[in-house]
Order: structure tokens, then C-alpha cells, then sequence
């Protein structure tokens, strides 16, 4: 399964594709750091965004080993729309995995084609496990902020530890008495599993964050 790393590295490389900085040889050499723009894998182009995660022969093989055959997929021109197209679907778990498989392999030459397919049909396979795209129907619920009659900025939070392995968080938020949203705080514990820990790490960031409300209590 992706770690938080890996997850952090696929935004990370989205951000940058779609904003067109991603350190390619073309851009280095544009910048006088690389002597060459030519992609050092193939020799045969300049080494763009499209043609190492996608165009490169290496690359798209690997693309085509998980079944991105479609022309189409190889005819984007922009970045941000090929990507965000590829996020759509049945297919957009794959893609998002293949993203960073591809990019894996870049740097690793002594993956083979067949290594790279399983890694990307495994890693699929446990993010859908974890994450199901048809989750149970949930019956719908109807719940009402009621401010209990005080006459004051009320701050609600909550803190929480479900599963296992164990999801470990809290949140707050502050509203005026009308239930008008003023700002709030949520953060994730990746390292607790410990509820007492949770609401003492709420009970902290609640005295962080107290200068500022002040503001508002
Ligand atoms: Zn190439």
C-alpha cells in the first residue's frame, strides 16, 4: 500500500507537472545545469515531462503492459488535463500508481517490465482494498449545530481512533451563535494509536492556537 511518503510524493509531482517545473533534462539544460536536453535513457528526444513519464519507449511500454493502449492517452498535449483526466474512471487508481511506477523506474533500469506490471497491479489492488469504490449505501442523516443558547463564539471538537491499523485524529471549529463558521483546526497522529494521547494533542493545539482566537472568543 502507498505509505503517506509515497502519497505526498504523487501531489507533490502532480503540482509540479501541472505547473510546469518539473526537473527535467529540458528544463535543466534550459537553465545551464544539464549539458543536454536529450533523454538519457532512449538518446532519441529531449527529455520532457511527457516524453519521461509517458512517450519514452521505456516508460510507455510499461503503460501499455497495464492496459493504457488507447491513442488517445498518448495524444495529450497538457499536462494538468492529462492527469486530471487520468484521475477519473474505473482506471484512476491504476493511473495514479502507474504515475509513480514509471517515475520509479526512471531511476531504476534494473526493474524489469514484468516487475514494474506486478508492482503496479499490487499496489493498485491494496489502495482499492483499503479504499473500495463502492463503499455500503449509508442512510442519510440529518444533524442541526444548536448553540445551546449561549450568547458567545463557541469552539466544538473531537477527537477520534478508528481501526486497524489505527486512523488517530482531532479537529475543532469555532462558530458564532448564529452557527456561522469562523475557522477551525484538524490534524492527523501518525504515530498514536492512543486516544489519551489524541485529546491531550487537541488540549495543546487548542493552547497554540489560543492567541489567535482570541480574536474571536
Ligand atoms: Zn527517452
Amino acid at each position: 500500500m502507498f505509505s503517506r511518503r509515497e502519497h505526498v510524493w504523487c501531489d507533490l509531482q502532480q503540482w509540479l507537472a501541472c505547473n510546469n517545473v518539473v526537473p527535467t533534462l529540458t528544463l535543466l539544460h534550459h537553465r545551464n545545469i544539464a549539458p543536454s536536453p536529450i533523454c538519457a535513457r532512449c538518446g532519441l528526444q529531449d527529455e520532457t515531462f511527457f516524453h519521461c513519464m509517458r512517450d519514452c519507449r521505456f516508460s510507455k511500454d510499461i503503460w501499455q503492459h497495464i492496459r493504457f493502449n488507447n491513442s488517445c492517452f498518448f495524444a495529450y498535449e497538457d499536462i494538468e488535463v492529462w492527469i486530471k483526466d487520468g484521475m477519473k474512471g474505473p482506471n484512476s487508481t491504476t493511473f495514479v500508481v502507474g504515475l509513480w511506477w514509471v517515475s520509479m523506474s526512471i531511476n531504476n533500469e534494473q526493474m524489469s517490465i514484468h516487475r514494474v506490471e506486478a508492482n503496479i497491479k499490487n499496489s493498485a489492488d491494496n489502495i482499492l482494498q483499503a479504499f473500495p469504490l463502492h463503499q455500503a449505501v449509508q442512510m442519510e442523516r440529518y444533524i442541526r449545530w444548536n448553540n445551546h443558547n449561549f450568547d458567545c463564539n463557541i469552539l466544538n471538537v473531537d477527537g477520534s481512533c478508528l481501526g486497524s491499523p489505527a486512523k488517530v485524529g482531532f479537529g475543532g471549529l469555532i462558530r458564532n451563535n448564529a452557527g456561522y463558521y469562523l475557522t477551525g483546526f484538524s490534524r492527523f497522529l501518525l504515530t498514536s494509536t492512543d486516544i489519551l494521547e489524541v485529546e491531550l494533542q487537541l488540549f495543546i493545539s487548542i493552547c497554540q492556537q489560543q492567541k489567535t482566537w482570541d480574536l474571536l472568543l
